[in-house]
């Protein structure tokens, strides 16, 4: 369904604009099938666009009246040395009728050289946001508008990045436009729902590669050495998702079937790319969706760039999709970081249906592609990679990311409105991926999976190289499972917050008579939901704590009577959610709570003792257990884990438990023993594991971030030197920074002298980020204080990447003494961080605000949001996060005293 047109002038009405009380309501003039053009004209109201950056719902809303059926011919002129670029743009476009209001091309912070249309120079208004041509220069029917111009090239990963590679003083081109940046790559109508084809031709430097969506149809010499590149029209797709990618990339290429694949990164990183895994990977996913959709990939090629100072993870670009360099090891990788990658190359090719090939309208509908492809992307891992565990990954991250979300007053219904496009940059969170995937994930089991997969194909069909909304979505699924879903769409996409289930049962003769499931709700969203889960009932049996009975229910309402589990067994322990399927936090009931801390290692499921062991530390953050009963709890069972992900688990919390454990207001000797305890246990486990597994990788990650005794630190200076090694642990280029940014950290032994010599023998872009890092994190106020500086004040001379690496090595858990002489200065700068309206930056300059744990600190939180009340939401959220995570650590650090006087 489009905006009808009744709707779109209520909305203009409603927000923009004054003049709205003309005698005859617009609305009605507007869908009057029989009135005049003249009558129309008069009809739709004078619209001024502020200049201002961004773009507002409202505003998209009338463009899309103004026109349509939009074809762009674009023209770059790059090069390896200039700041700037040039560049020439033809948008072809049809225009209904006689225009009212001017018409606005978006361009960020270029400079216009000229505009013509139909042939003809115009006079044209730019305010450094868009190009505004009036009226009268634009007659009904076909217009094709001509705008030259130049940009700079940009350093914060959007727009037309340009990279320097340090190590061989080689240049990298790429674009990222979401959500609205390709208005600084070239003047575009830069919304979703402005769909056109694309026919792109660039001059750029002979060593060259040069990729967009489609492939090059011909490449001429030019007489200046460079080449001229010209690539045939596209498709019709969104302006956000235009790529353009350019450099001496190095390039690998294989088939998927007989979609043509190629893989390229920038030479100095491409030694350490392992081209067979992503192709693998690539060629797997593609034979689950071709399949699953039912419609073959769209596209007809497939490249993937991994990309240098990259501010996400991945972005799907139409069939030029790019990837951050993090996916790339400098050593051997474990395989969850294997999964991780194979995972966000799923994620990005469901994207090629679900976002790309149909699109959302507007921004508000974000969450419906990036939730679907956080799903697909497991579901098709699942069914055709070589991982066995991805369900208790998506578990790991994207469920303990959306539970953890969705707790804070910064939560938000699924579908928010959008009022404009800086909101729609504040969406990309754990909302938008985990909840809206998690929520996604429980619904095959309510509607079957073949009913849900044919829900979505006849949606993609349906829509294809159209925009669609979350009702056609809901309506596909509806018709294909039989089933009214608006009740369910209304509780769950609607409404923000996470239920909690508890269940009370008795038991005769072994046996349960009845069973209830109670269901609660947050007290600021009492809403109560219907889903299908399953009950996990386990005994022991011969040492075993075995699954003796999976009760599948739909539960709903404040009490569900569970018939189905009459008759079970009586339980020794019983999960709620056993095998994850719903999105729901579990009570523990008394019995289980006793079983499971005298039989955790018993539990024959992994996954059960997973979800298991994350409840134990939920209820410490939720202060119902003291810090210290846990990590007592943890030493004391964690040796015997072998499951990789539950061990992942566990050494995750140790990490937050020494966190949390530095900001308690608890007596010394009790920290230090506590701390101690910890990082001799991991040292131990490093040294125990199987040489070379996983489970001995990850311990020692964990024991970069944890180490601090001087034994410790010693441990860690020996084995960078190499006086120290341990059987299977082979210290890779990464590592050893790692290494290296510990050993600032707790200033140990020649700290600086480590990161000049390591910065001779390394000096790659990560490798100044690294020493970035391990400067920012050392606990001096001279160091703190010049690197807050440089955030503040030289941003200019920094990248976004680095001014990311310092600010988050600044104010390290144990360093919140140095914090507290800085704060002032840190809450003092917030209007002007968030003046700048660089969201980017001000997400970088969140990061400096650390979890704090007394009544003195939060109410500098308090104080900031209250005289601040409109930042940026990159930077107003999270402050408001920090406040409400602080005070959870005050409810953490109270359970802590109760705990140990008792
Ligand atoms: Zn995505």
């Amino acid at each position: 369904m489009r905006f009808s047109r009744p709707l779109v002038t209520a909305l203009l009405c409603g927000a923009l604009l004054s003049g709205c009380g003309e005698k005859t309501p617009p609305s009605e003039k507007a869908v009057e099938p029989t009135s005049t053009a003249a009558a129309k004209i008069n009809a739709t109201p004078l619209v001024t666009r502020p200049d201002a950056p961004g773009l507002t719902a409202n505003y998209a809303a009338l463009r899309k009246q103004q026109i349509a059926n939009v074809d762009y011919r674009i023209s770059v002129d790059l090069d390896g040395e200039s700041d700037t670029f040039s560049g020439r743009v033809v948008a072809e476009t049809d225009i209904a009728r006689p225009l009212r209001n001017p018409l606005t091309v978006d361009f960020t912070g270029g400079e216009v050289k000229s505009v013509s249309v139909n042939g003809k120079e115009i006079p044209f208004e730019y305010n450094g946001y868009f190009i505004t041509i009036a009226p009268q220069h634009l007659p009904q029917g076909r217009n094709n508008i001509a705008i030259a111009y130049t940009h700079p090239y940009s350093t914060d990963g959007s727009g037309l990045h340009r990279f320097k590679d340090p190590q061989d003083g080689n240049v990298y081109l790429y674009t990222h436009f979401e959500p609205y940046k390709a208005n600084r790559f070239a003047p575009l109508f830069d919304q979703p729902n402005l769909k056109a084809s694309y026919t792109i031709d660039v001059k750029a430097p002979a060593d060259w590669q040069v990729v967009t969506t489609s492939r090059e149809d011909r490449i001429e010499e030019l007489a200046d050495g460079r080449k001229h590149w010209h690539f045939p029209a596209t498709k019709k797709f969104s302006t956000y998702i235009l790529p353009l990618h350019a450099g001496p990339f190095v390039v690998w290429e294989s088939k998927a079937g007989n979609i043509p694949l190629r893989l390229m990164a920038r030479r100095t990183l491409a030694p350490n790319v392992k081209p067979q895994d992503w192709f693998t990977f690539t060629q797997q996913s593609f034979d689950f969706f071709q399949k699953y959709f039912g419609i073959e990939y769209p596209f007809r090629k497939y490249d993937q760039l991994i990309v240098p100072d990259f501010t996400i993870g991945a972005m799907e670009n139409v069939a030029a999709v790019t990837f951050n360099e993090a996916y790339v090891s400098r050593g051997e990788k474990t395989q969850a970081e294997r999964q991780k990658l194979a995972n966000v190359i799923a994620h990005e090719m469901a994207h090629m249906w679900f976002g790309d090939l149909v699109t959302m309208d507007w921004w508000n509908g974000l969450w419906l592609k990036e939730s679907f492809a956080t799903y697909m992307a497991s579901l098709a891992l699942a069914t055709n990679s070589e991982f066995e565990d991805v369900w208790e990954n998506f578990y790991l991250r994207s469920k303990q990311s959306a539970y953890q979300a969705d707790q804070l007053a910064t939560t938000h219904p699924i579908e928010v409105p959008v009022p404009n496009t800086a909101e729609a940059f504040s969406n990309f969170d754990s909302i938008t991926y985990g909840k809206g995937g998690s929520v996604l994930k429980q619904l095959p089991h309510l509607l079957g999976k073949e009913a849900f997969r044919q829900g979505v194909s006849s949606y993609l069909e349906e829509f294809s190289y159209g925009n669609a909304e979350l009702k056609d979505f809901m309506d596909h699924l509806g018709k294909a499972a039989n089933q009214d879903l608006s009740r369910w769409t209304h509780n769950w996409l609607y409404k923000p917050g996470v239920n909690t289930i508890a269940a009370g049962y008795q038991c005769w003769d072994d046996k349960i008579t009845v069973l209830l499931i109670n269901q609660s709700a947050p007290k600021e969203y009492p809403v109560r939901r219907r889903q299908k889960v399953q009950l996990g009932i386990y005994r022991l049996q011969d040492g075993v704590m075995a699954r003796v009975a999976a009760v599948p229910v739909i539960y709903s309402g404040a009490k569900t009577d569970v018939k189905e589990a009459r008759g079970q067994p009586c339980p020794q322990i019983l999960t709620l959610n056993d095998e994850d399927w719903g999105y729901v936090r579990t009570s523990l009931d008394n019995r289980s709570i006793a079983q499971v801390s005298q039989h955790i290692n018993a539990i024959e499921s992994s996954f059960t003792r997973l979800m298991l062991w994350q409840s134990l530390f939920d209820s410490v953050t939720d202060g119902k257990m003291p810090l210290s009963e846990w990590i007592d709890f943890a030493l004391n069972n964690a040796g015997a884990e072998s499951d990789i992900n539950v061990i992942r688990l566990i050494a995750s919390h140790l990490e937050a438990a020494s966190a949390y454990a530095h900001r308690f207001d608890i007596a010394e000797p009790l920290r230090r023993e506590r701390l101690e305890a910890i990082e001799n246990f991991v040292w131990a486990k490093i040294n125990t594991s199987p040489a070379g597994s996983d489970a001995q990788k990850v311990w020692f990650e964990t024991f970069t971030q944890l180490a601090h005794t001087d034994q410790g630190l010693g441990n860690a200076a020996q084995l960078l030197s190499g006086e120290l090694a341990i059987d299977g642990l082979s210290i890779d280029q990464d590592i050893r920074w790692q290494l290296i940014v510990l050993l600032n950290r707790h200033l140990h032994g020649d700290y600086a002298k480590l990161v000049k010599d390591e910065l001779q023998r390394d000096n790659s872009d990560r490798a100044q980020n690294y020493a970035i890092s391990a400067r920012a994190i050392r606990p001096v106020a001279q160091e703190k204080r010049a690197w807050l500086d440089n955030i503040l004040n030289k941003r200019d001379q920094y990248k976004l990447s680095q001014i990311r690496a310092a600010a988050a090595a600044l104010f390290p858990a144990e360093q919140l003494n140095l914090y507290r002489d800085m704060s002032t200065q840190l809450f003092g700068a917030v209007p002007q961080v968030s003046d700048t309206k660089d969201t980017l930056y001000n997400k970088a300059y969140a990061m400096l605000f650390p979890i704090v744990c007394s009544k003195a600190d939060i109410s500098q939180y308090a104080e900031a949001l209250k005289q601040n009340r409109d930042l940026m939401p990159a930077l107003g959220r999270v402050l408001q996060d920090r406040r409400q995570q602080s005070e959870w650590c005050m409810a953490m650090e109270k359970s802590q005293r109760r705990g140990s006087t008792d």
